[in-house]
């Protein structure tokens, strides 16, 4: 009897804790989500535990752990790796009304397995002094004659090139996005090297004039410690491609959250997903990184509206997941380093 009652104790225990807290597993690592999660933890008494670590260390994690991990929530960049985690069975589809109304549909996955947090768009930075904006137009238009070894562009190892490509090969179709990468190599100033910033650090150093970048690394620039990336950052002109009539728009991808699938805290979870999507949260979250809120009755930062407004590419952002092994594929055909 004493037994039964020690027992019944104890699951109450681990039930009364089970319901005070959620483990969020993050790539993130900005003091506004500290402050966020401190904000929903007063407001709701829901203790909120966070491992932080690069994405993909976080999925080998969760996939290791298996339905014995403490994660409620895996928070990360790039549509093409909440894909891949959902492609190893580690996520979960969440009901919920508010994110289901908040989240545009071509933001979140179609089964309900993730849904963004921020937005950001890969555009086209040019050197001020050297090019007119008059004179960009398209992705597509990198590949001409007139842009001829002036174009810089990172590694195709890396992801958002990867969900670029995608992203044309959902709009345009296989044959096309492989004659745009093959001239994009064409075209190329130098051998991809290096990070986003370093491609508009070697738009400044005069090897190329223009470069393929997520927008918040312009914004990192221009609010960098460093007087020389701030310089960096004030000699780009950020352009937004393919705005034309008819045109599909500029490419934009996300960083995002999902549930997991050995959530054990999922009213939690799902209540810290949909205070991180609401207007209060949205602003401060979207502006740790200088991206774009996704909830559309939140304006974004005044730098980010100093570029201006665009047409973004509303392609459904999970067929970037479907394309994603059609363009590593592409890009190895095409000898894209
Ligand atoms: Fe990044």
């Amino acid at each position: 009897m004493v037994k039964k009652g020690f027992l019944f104790a104890l699951a109450l225990v681990s039930m009364l804790n089970a319901s005070s807290e959620v483990n969020v597993y993050s790539h993130r690592h900005y003091d506004a989500d500290k402050q966020l999660f401190k904000m929903f933890e007063e407001q709701t008494g829901v203790k909120v535990k966070v491992v932080k670590a690069k994405a993909n260390e976080l999925m080998k994690r969760l996939e290791k752990e298996g339905v014995n991990s403490p994660a409620d929530l895996f928070i990360t960049a790039d549509v093409g790796r909440l894909y891949l985690a959902q492609q190893k069975g580690l996520l979960q589809s969440v009901n919920s009304k508010y994110l289901n109304e908040t989240i545009p549909a071509n933001l979140k996955d179609k089964d309900n397995n993730w849904f963004a947090l921020t937005k950001r768009a890969r555009v086209i930075v040019y050197n001020k002094d050297k090019v007119k904006p008059s004179e960009l137009s398209t992705y597509e238009d990198l590949t001409t004659a007139k842009w001829n070894k002036r174009v810089l562009i990172r590694k195709s190892s890396n992801i958002y090139n990867q969900s670029l490509l995608a992203a044309m090969i959902a709009s345009e179709g296989q044959e096309k996005a492989k004659t745009w990468a093959k001239d994009m190599v064409n075209n190329m100033a130098r051998t991809p090297a290096g990070s986003d910033r370093d491609q508009m650090k070697a738009v400044v150093a005069g090897i190329g004039d223009v470069a393929v970048v997520n927008t918040y690394y312009v914004g990192k620039l221009l609010n960098s410690k460093k007087k020389n990336e701030v310089m960096v950052g004030e000699k780009m002109g950020v352009f937004f491609p393919n705005q034309g009539a008819g045109e599909r728009g500029t490419h934009i991808n996300i960083s995002g959250i999902a549930l997991t699938k050995s959530s054990k805290n999922t009213d939690n979870a799902i209540k810290l997903m949909e205070f991180l999507s609401a207007p209060k949260a949205q602003s401060i979250f979207a502006e740790a990184n200088y991206e774009y809120p996704v909830n559309p009755n939140v304006e974004p930062s005044k730098l980010l509206q100093s570029w201006g407004t665009f047409k973004e590419d509303t392609t459904p952002l999970y067929k970037l997941g479907v394309y994603n092994s059609d363009a590593v594929k592409t890009f190895n055909e095409v000898n894209w380093k």
